[in-house]
């Protein structure tokens, strides 16, 4: 390898994910560290998303890090805008600007054995570090369907994740591909300046209202004179939410009033009969994410919107045609089809202990240790990673535990010093995964008779934490030593001779 900067840890990402790692760092007393980010600023989602209404889902309060909080949130799911102006507020108020090394892209890491590091390939020159700390996102690489004809089509195709500020869609016709979190909140956003608006639903989501408004200028000014205000405010907001959890993981008979709501919540707005019936889903409710929203369906019930029951079978010069048959002809076509999650494309830039890649590795289907390690890649945790994912609360509270394994997984090592790695062992791989998947037989998300982006392609839940975020902060608060085993290098015998590896147990 080229000359190379080397650190102790490399973190990839700057979400909430990758910075909340290194404010972490920084308070653990490590200062050795590079931020690796291959676009030109912080924020993640928050960057990249910038569709008309993007907002959080999850109330603001509890929607970000419990270590930074926010007594000037202007809304209570505040807006894309605030949330990325509060991660670089962030990134300044603990100083992580010297660490960030933005526009570089990694795009590949090989553990090397003999010197016990990883060996990071970016876009910008090479770096090496003891210990990686992959927050690359579970939402970040949009997916495009591929559609028969798309490529001839010579309107505008963009997706909800790479909005295009510079087309107009003032007076065009429009086609928006997707019913998910994203699209339910472009299409009220969008629907009053276009000409046409079609939308091509494949299932229809549950909507529930929303309970948003603006949060007042005395409640701001409380939480700002006596910050016990927030916290309280936030504890609230966290307890309801694990209070819920039972119902989607335990029992999700108990959905059925929430459904009731939720049937409610059409009615209001849609008064033609044969639309409710294409509006309501036949799935249990909670078996996809229970979208959130006031405007979604007022904004269908207006006469320039059509929704198209079924997918976009094909394009056809400027037309789009549906699977029901339907034909029409569009200026543009957005993609609100969601991301690369179950097949996390991280996985085929990592090599491991015996060369092959993460996704090689992974054929079979994601697993982890506790949502962060992987048997045969030593010293390479995940943010994020596999069955972390939240149904109902704020992925916030996933990632700060997720910071407090890291952090105890870096003592670790302090402790067994020198050229040292920690390996996790197949056996607490499988352990932990099968406990994991045990668990998620009866939730709601494999029971509740629907097909959702948290399955992968064998109809496995690999993206969701079948548990509340109480469970798995114990679960993560220390490395338990016995998981793993410990990777010695030894010194080569001859410059030419490859050195042997030592294992031994970690207890
Ligand atoms: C529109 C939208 C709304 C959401 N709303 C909510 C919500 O209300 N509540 C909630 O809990 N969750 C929500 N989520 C989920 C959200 O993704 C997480 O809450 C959180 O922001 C994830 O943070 P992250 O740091 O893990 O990932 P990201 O924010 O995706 O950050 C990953 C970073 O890694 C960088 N990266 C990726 N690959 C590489 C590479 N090879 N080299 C260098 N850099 C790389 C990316 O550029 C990006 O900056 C939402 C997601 C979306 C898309």
């Amino acid at each position: 390898m080229a000359k190379h900067e080397h650190v102790r840890v490399a973190v990839i990402g700057s979400g909430f994910g990758g910075l909340g790692a290194a404010v972490r760092l920084r308070r653990e007393g490590i200062t050795d560290f590079v931020v690796l980010e291959r676009a030109d600023s912080v924020g993640g989602t928050w960057r990249d998303n910038s569709y008309p209404g993007c907002a959080c889902d999850v109330p603001s309060h509890l929607y970000s890090f419990s270590f930074a909080p926010n007594p000037d949130w202007p809304r209570t799911f505040s807006g894309q805008r605030h949330i990325r102006a509060y991660l670089e507020h962030v990134t300044d108020t603990f100083g992580l600007r010297p660490h960030l090394r933005l526009n570089h892209e990694v795009v590949r890491m090989a553990w090397n054995e003999d010197e016990l590091r990883w060996d990071i390939e970016t876009s910008r020159g090479g770096f090496s570090a003891d210990v990686v700390v992959s927050a690359t996102g579970p939402l970040s690489d949009p997916k495009i369907p591929d559609v028969p004809g798309l490529d001839g089509f010579t309107g505008k195709v963009f997706h909800s994740a790479r909005w295009d500020h510079d087309y107009d869609l003032r007076g065009k016709r429009v086609a928006m591909i997707g019913t998910g979190a994203s699209a339910i909140q472009i299409v009220p956003a969008i629907q009053p300046e276009v000409a046409k608006l079609t939308l091509f639903q494949r299932t229809p989501p549950w909507v529930m209202p929303r309970m948003d408004r603006a949060i007042s200028g005395p409640e701001r000014w409380l939480h700002r004179a006596l910050p016990a205000t927030a916290t309280l405010r936030r504890g609230i907001l966290w307890g309801i939410r694990e209070l819920q959890v039972g119902a989607f993981t335990k029992h999700p008979g108990e959905l059925g009033l929430v459904e009731k709501l939720a049937k409610a919540n059409i009615a209001r707005a849609i008064k033609d009969p044969e639309l409710r019936a294409r509006l309501t889903p036949s799935y249990r409710i909670g078996c996809k994410r229970i979208l959130l929203s006031n405007t979604y369906y007022p904004a269908l019930a207006q006469p320039n919107v059509d929704v198209v029951g079924g997918g976009l079978q094909e394009v056809r010069g400027n037309v789009v045609v549906g699977s029901d048959g339907s034909e029409t002809e569009v200026d543009a076509i957005i993609f609100g089809t969601g991301f690369h999650v179950t097949d996390m494309p991280v996985a085929d830039l990592v090599h491991g202990a015996d060369g092959r890649s993460l996704a090689e590795h992974w054929k079979g289907g994601v697993q982890s240790l506790r949502g962060a390690t992987v048997d045969g890649f030593p010293n390479w945790m995940t943010i994020i990673g596999p069955n972390t994912g939240l149904g109902n609360s704020s992925m916030i509270l996933m990632i700060e535990s997720q910071l407090n394994y890291m952090a105890d997984y870096l003592r670790q090592l302090d402790v067994l010093g020198g050229r040292a790695a920690l390996a996790a062992r197949p056996s607490a791989v499988h352990a932990w995964n099968r406990k994991v998947q045990n668990r998620m037989e009866r939730t709601v998300w494999k029971a509740g008779g629907c097909d959702s982006w948290y399955l992968d392609a064998n109809g496995r839940n690999t993206t969701l934490w079948p548990g509340t975020t109480g469970e798995f902060r114990r679960e993560t608060r220390q490395v338990d030593l016995s998981e793993y085993e410990v990777v010695r290098a030894a010194r080569p015998v001859k410059a030419t001779a490859r050195p042997a590896r030592k294992k031994e147990a970690a207890q």
